[in-house]
């Protein structure tokens, strides 16, 4: 099937008059179409925008409030549909799909709810005069996701930068671009304004660059690869627009002796086949105490050597990622490392067919190994010992990254310690939850700004003071 652009509340076929092929990662047989985007349909999609939003912006808090949660329900009344469609290009296992496409919706719920309290507030300068601040929308904002959780990443910046006041022009993964059409085309049927919601699809260059290159484009999120989040944030230097930069990780895993190691080797195998390790915030530096190493990496190993291929998790989603994971392995061949378990692809069964990866463990490695190093977006953890609190805070730091990080040890007290000192936007203390409420984003090498929580709200509006003599 075909897919056009939805712009301006319709679908809209590109100028260029060309479509791009996409897989079933699970087969490689040939999938949907999408519309190949280009400036001109930019153009399209950002005027679109720039005229639905003012009336928007206008409305009353309440207003857009009922309007998201439209959108929310019809999300959760199609999830089927929109699950058959991230299942066509991903090739994802059932429970991760529902868990996607619930977050999803929960998002736009999350940011309809708390816009209801997001507020100026007055500034008391004495009598005489009135000083308060409002939070103004920027405009059209663009929102360039990736292809390992298409539709969460769009509802992500989205529900947020519409909640302020903006409309989104949305520029998906040329992969994955499919659930994010479709769920603007069920946010017009549930009655958002024609023109607040725009989907370009097409490759970064070919849409991608001109859409965070035009002007009318005040605010920009992005999330992806570091090489492509640095040549945007340029783009986005030299204009002058704020942008959230949401990348990679190779983010750590602390383990202490004393922990409940039940649920930190649980959590280990879990962040290795979640979206088979393709997912940004994975923790796959799995640092472990010396005196507990050999048995809890056994345990890993164990029960990820047990995880199979299209029932336990997914396949590498594009034929590039496959690539650069095999890379890896053989990188990681060529430097002496063996793995305890995986390191190859498959020769037979179910995971032969399509882009399926074995779920590997680098046991004990060279710190210094790429592999160990560089973020694989695969399912793949390495094990490093450490020998005291002040040696793990060390090599978890020791990453150019800085997502997230998961601290596990019985002793609270440490817990929090090595938490506080780990540079990461969070950290989970013995599987503590991080949830829609929790802001999310990156120190170092991560990027910068926030999504998720109350702060994603203020990411995406200006904060304007008037101050007023009543002399
Ligand atoms: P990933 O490896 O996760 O695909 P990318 O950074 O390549 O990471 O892609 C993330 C998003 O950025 C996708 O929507 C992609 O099309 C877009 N993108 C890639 N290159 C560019 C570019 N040069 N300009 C604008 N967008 C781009």
């Amino acid at each position: 099937m075909r897919h056009d652009h939805w712009i301006g509340g319709k679908a809209d076929a590109p100028a260029s008059g060309e479509y791009l092929a996409t897989i079933d990662p699970t087969t490689r047989a040939s999938g949907d179409e999408i519309a190949a985007g280009t400036a001109a349909d930019v153009e399209r999609a950002v005027a679109a925008a720039a005229v639905a939003q003012p009336e928007w912006a206008r409305r009353s808090a309440a207003d857009r409030s009922a309007a998201l949660h439209a959108v929310a329900d019809v999300v959760e009344s199609n999830a089927d549909d929109l699950i058959e469609l991230e299942r066509a290009c991903t090739g994802k296992i059932p429970a991760q799909l529902r868990m996607e496409v619930d977050m999803s919706a929960a998002y736009l719920r999350y940011y309809a709810g708390v816009l209801r309290a997001h507020h100026g507030r007055t500034i008391e300068l004495g009598a005489g005069v009135h000083t308060y601040t409002r939070l103004e929308p920027y405009g059209v904002v663009a929102v360039i996701t990736p292809w390992n959780l298409p539709l969460n990443q769009a509802c992500r910046a989205a529900a947020p930068a519409l909640a302020v006041g903006n409309a989104v022009v949305a520029k998906p993964s040329e992969f994955t671009s499919t659930s994010t059409l479709h769920l603007a085309r069920l946010a017009t049927d549930a009655g958002l304004p024609d023109g607040l919601f725009n989907v370009v699809t097409g490759t970064g260059p070919e849409a991608g660059t001109p859409l965070v290159s035009h002007p009318a484009v005040r605010r920009i999120a992005f999330t992806g690869s570091v090489v492509t989040g640095r040549l945007l944030a340029g783009i986005a230097a030299e204009r002058l627009v704020p942008m959230t930069v949401e990348l990679g990780g190779k983010s750590p895993i602390v383990v202490f002796a004393d922990a409940d190691l039940d649920r930190a080797v649980a959590a280990a195998v879990t962040t290795l086949a979640m979206n088979a390790g393709q997912v940004c915030s994975a923790t796959t530096r799995l640092l472990v105490e010396a005196s507990a190493h050999d048995d809890v990496v056994g345990r890993v190993v164990e029960a990820v050597a047990r995880l199979q291929p299209g029932v336990d998790f997914g396949p590498m989603i594009t034929e590039a990622q496959y690539a650069k994971v095999l890379d890896h392995f053989a990188a990681a061949r060529d430097a002496g490392a063996v793995p305890a378990t995986g390191g190859a692809a498959y020769d037979d069964g179910p995971g032969a067919a399509g882009l399926y990866v074995q779920p590997t463990v680098y046991a004990n490695v060279d710190p210094q190994l790429r592999v160990a190093r560089e973020e694989v977006f695969g399912p793949v953890l390495v094990t490093i010992p450490f020998t005291s609190e002040d040696d793990a805070v060390a090599r978890a730091n020791d990453t150019e990254y800085g997502l997230v990080g998961s601290v596990w040890s019985g002793d609270l007290a440490r817990g929090l310690r090595v938490a506080e000192q780990i540079d990461a936007g969070q950290v989970a203390v013995n599987g503590g939850p991080l949830t829609i409420e929790t802001p999310f984003g990156g120190f170092k090498g991560s990027g910068y700004g926030r999504e998720k929580g109350l702060e994603a709200l203020h990411e995406y509006a200006l904060v304007k003071t008037i101050s007023a003599s009543l002399h």
